[in-house]
């Protein structure tokens, strides 16, 4: 039975890392120092949300975010009594009922969503910890950057909601032209000292993902929000130590022989050239295994660019592995959903050793069992 094997020794080790690589700066307005915001949406990075929270809590991390209610909750359910904070901005008053009343803090990123938290607000007699967003051209959550001055004047309405902190997000961190990200960033600021200068209180700022904590220490400000650094899966190159996290365990479930010139797989693509031996092994696209998906985030201009890779890869015909009993196989064919076929051809490999695929946890399918050793 296949699993997600998870590496207690690497992922305690990039924890250090990254807490080493935070700058830790002034406290905020709040006297909070540097926070580590460690982001556990989507399953936790498909670890597994819970196991995987609670293996961080263990290395001392405290802040956690989500992004959705059913994360948030799915948290507290398990007996999670840390600080949470929903990152995506909600006006829906069910929803932010659900989230106050599992003391979980809000992201206020519309006049509506603060009008909705502050209405319940009001009714339980409370104050509610919130975190304003900023949209600083992302196009999403968050109010907009050059709208700060009617920002200010729903502050002064909402008397029920202290500000503990403000932030807001990259859309292009890990882009190699910083413009727009440093754009983004004194945006940011900007707004911060229109904010300040009105008595606004912003609490601690963060706009920081995994790819800006790496490349711009000097944006770091009080807090970090860490998702993908933590399990080294980086979308920029990677000279920080941080080890990749998560591969896919199976087994070798048949092995049999192939003679010469015989086809592999959907679309007739292969053909053997000599006589094979073969291992086939349930792992495929369904499991995460090969999957990108990272593309259609890029420019016109970056697609041309993964056009003339991927052409040249074809011709250098990149070899997919997988690690079988510590010895790297060639896999033969296409890809399955579900299986692949693996050349073994003059290697000692039995039927039920140990196959080992280098996957994004992210895909893997939440019903495959995570295992962290
Ligand atoms: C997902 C997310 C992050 C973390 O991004 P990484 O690049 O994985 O570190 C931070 N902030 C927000 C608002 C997010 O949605």
């Amino acid at each position: 039975m296949k699993s997600l094997v998870i590496d207690r020794k690497d992922l305690k080790n990039n924890v250090k890392i990254i807490k080493k690589l935070s700058n830790v700066n002034i406290p905020d307005d709040q006297g909070n120092k540097l926070k580590i915001i460690a982001v556990v949406k989507g399953n936790g990075y498909g670890l597994g949300l819970v196991e995987y929270t609670k293996f961080l809590i263990d290395q001392g991390l405290d802040f956690f975010a989500v992004s959705t209610v059913e994360e948030a909750l799915e948290l507290r359910k398990n007996g999670i009594k840390e600080k949470i904070i929903m990152l995506s901005s909600t006006a829906i008053k069910s929803e932010v009922e659900k989230l106050i009343e599992n003391e979980i803090v809000l992201t206020i990123g519309s006049e509506e969503a603060g009008n909705v938290a502050e209405k319940i607000a009001k009714k339980l007699n409370k104050k509610i910890p919130i975190h304003l967003k900023i949209d600083t051209g992302f196009g999403r959550y968050g109010f907009l950057y050059n709208e700060i001055d009617t920002l200010i004047e729903y502050i002064k309405s909402w008397n029920n909601l202290k500000i503990e902190g403000t932030f807001s997000h990259f859309s292009i961190a890990f882009y190699k032209k910083d413009e727009y990200t440093k754009k983004q960033f004194d945006r940011f600021i900007d707004c911060i000292e229109k904010l300040q200068k009105n008595k606004i209180k912003t609490g601690m700022l963060h706009i920081c993902n995994s790819s800006a904590f790496i490349k711009f220490p000097s944006m770091h400000l009080n807090a970090v929000r860490v998702g993908s650094a933590l399990l080294g899966r980086l979308a920029i190159p990677n000279k920080t130590g941080l080890k990749k996290i998560g591969y896919l365990k199976s087994n070798v479930s048949e092995i049999k022989d192939l003679p010469k010139g015989y086809n592999i797989g959907y679309s007739n693509s292969f053909k053997t050239k000599k006589e094979t031996k073969v291992a086939i092994i349930p792992c495929g696209y369904a499991d995460g295994f090969n999957v990108k998906v990272d593309r259609d985030m890029f420019r016109p201009i970056d697609k041309l660019r993964y056009i003339v890779r991927d052409t040249k890869d074809a011709l250098k015909k990149q070899q997919l592995e997988v690690e079988i009993n510590g010895q790297k196989c060639k896999i033969l064919g296409r890809i399955g959903m579900y299986n692949v076929v693996a050349d073994i051809t003059g290697k000692d490999i039995n039927i039920n050793d140990e196959a080992k695929f280098n996957v994004s946890p992210m895909y893997v399918d939440s019903t495959i069992r995570r295992e962290f050793v």
